[in-house]
C-alpha cells in the first residue's frame, strides 16, 4: 500500500516536471527568436552552468559557436542557467582557477536581498512587492550613491538585470575600452578591495574620504554635528570629545550607512563564479532574468514585468495540498484556494517546492 503511494507521488512529480519542462522550452523559443537571450561575449573562452531542481547541476561546460550554444539551450530548457564572469583558457577544465586559467574577468554586483519587515509572506524565499521595492532601492544607492559620484561611471557603464528572484545584478561595461581592458584585469584582491570599500569595511574615521563624508553626512540630522563633519578628515577626533548621546548619533549614522546593502562579495571576488545568463528564467520563480534600462528602473515591476506575457495566458486546474503565502503575479492574487492558476503561477510554485497536483 505505501508503495503505491509513494509511485503515485513520484507519478504526479515528473507529470509535473514535464510540464514545467515543456513551457521553459516554450520561452526559449520564443525568446532566442526575439534574442532575447544572451550569447556571452567571446563565448568559447566562458563556462557554462545549469541546473534543474538545484540551482547548478552541472559546469565545466564550454561552446565553440553560438549556434552550438543555441541549439544546445533549445534542446535541454534548462532551468537554471549561467555564465562564467571570467573568460578562461579551459572553461571546461574541471577544478579551480588554477586548471582553467583566467584571462580576465568581467565585473559585477550581486544585490540579493532578504524579506523585510512590511513583506506580506511568512515564507523567507516568497516574494512581494516590499522585498522586491527594497532590491530596487538597493540597486539605486549602488548605482547613484557609488557608482557613479565616486568612480566617474555614467550610467551608459553600466548594465542593470533584474536577477529573476529578490535582486539584481548590476554589470560594469566602461565605454572607454581602456578602462574596460584595466578594471577586466584586476585581480581578485583588488575586486576585493573595490568592494570593501563599497561595502564601508576599509572605512577609517582618522581619515573619511570624501565620498563616505558626503554618504555619512546625509545621515545625520544635527546640522551642528554635519558642519563640524564637514569641515575635517579626520572624525576621529572630533567623536572623541562628544558627549556619549552625540558619539552615539554619529557612530550609528555610520553603522547605518554603511548597512544599506546586501551583496554577495563572492559574485565580486571569486575568479569562477557564475552569473545568471541575461534572458534565461529564474528556476524558483519562473520570471525573466531582465536586462532593464536606467530609465525605466523606477517604473519596472517584476512582478508583472519580468513575467513572460505568454504564462498569463494558459491556465492549468490545480489542487494546492498545503498551506502557502498568497502572492500576486500580473495583479491578480493566488492562495492555497486557488484552483485556476496561470502557467506563471505553476512555475513559481514548482520552483518553490510547493506541494500541488495538477488536475485533468
Ligand atoms: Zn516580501
Amino acid at each position: 500500500m505505501m508503495d503505491k503511494v509513494h509511485d503515485d507521488i513520484l507519478d504526479e512529480n515528473k507529470k509535473i516536471f514535464d510540464i514545467v519542462k515543456k513551457h521553459y522550452k516554450e520561452y526559449f523559443i520564443y525568446a532566442i527568436k526575439r534574442k532575447w537571450l544572451e550569447i556571452p561575449d567571446e563565448l568559447p573562452y566562458k563556462e557554462i552552468g545549469f541546473g534543474y531542481l538545484k540551482k547548478v547541476d552541472n559546469r565545466n561546460i564550454s561552446f565553440d559557436s553560438e549556434k552550438e550554444y543555441l541549439r544546445w539551450v533549445l534542446e535541454n530548457a534548462p532551468f537554471h542557467l549561467y555564465k562564467s564572469l571570467s573568460y578562461m583558457e579551459y572553461p571546461e577544465a574541471v577544478g579551480g582557477a588554477h586548471q582553467k586559467k583566467i584571462l580576465k574577468r568581467e565585473m559585477a554586483f550581486d544585490i540579493d536581498v532578504h524579506r523585510v519587515k512590511k513583506c506580506t509572506h511568512k515564507d523567507d524565499n516568497w516574494i512581494c512587492k516590499y522585498c522586491l521595492e527594497e532590491a530596487k532601492h538597493q540597486a539605486f544607492i549602488l548605482i547613484d550613491e557609488f557608482l557613479i559620484p565616486d568612480f566617474g561611471l555614467s550610467k551608459n557603464d553600466l548594465k542593470i538585470v533584474f536577477s529573476g528572484n529578490r535582486g539584481y545584478h548590476i554589470y560594469i561595461k566602461p565605454q572607454d575600452e581602456d578602462i574596460k581592458n584595466i578594471i577586466e584585469h584586476w585581480d581578485r584582491y583588488q575586486r576585493r578591495y573595490f568592494i570593501e570599500y563599497i561595502m564601508g569595511k576599509n572605512l577609517n574615521l582618522n581619515y573619511v574620504g570624501s565620498g563616505w563624508r558626503r554618504r555619512i553626512l546625509n545621515n545625520i540630522k544635527n546640522k551642528q554635528i554635519r558642519n563640524q563633519l564637514s569641515k575635517t578628515r579626520n572624525w576621529r577626533q572630533i567623536i572623541d570629545k562628544k558627549n556619549e548621546n552625540d558619539k552615539n548619533k554619529i557612530l550609528s549614522a555610520i553603522e547605518n550607512t554603511k548597512n544599506r546593502l546586501e551583496l554577495d562579495e563572492k559574485v565580486m571576488e571569486d575568479d569562477i563564479r557564475l552569473l545568471r545568463v541575461v534572458g534565461s528564467l529564474h528556476g524558483y520563480t519562473g520570471f525573466r532574468v531582465k536586462e532593464i534600462k536606467y530609465n525605466s528602473l523606477e517604473y519596472f515591476n517584476p512582478l508583472n514585468h519580468a513575467v513572460f506575457s505568454k504564462f498569463n495566458k494558459e491556465y492549468y486546474s490545480i489542487k494546492i495540498n498545503q498551506k502557502i503565502d498568497s502572492l500576486r503575479i500580473d495583479d491578480k492574487l493566488y492562495t492555497s484556494r486557488s484552483k485556476e492558476i496561470p502557467v506563471s503561477v505553476l512555475l513559481f510554485l514548482f520552483g518553490h517546492n510547493v506541494d500541488f497536483e495538477i488536475l485533468d
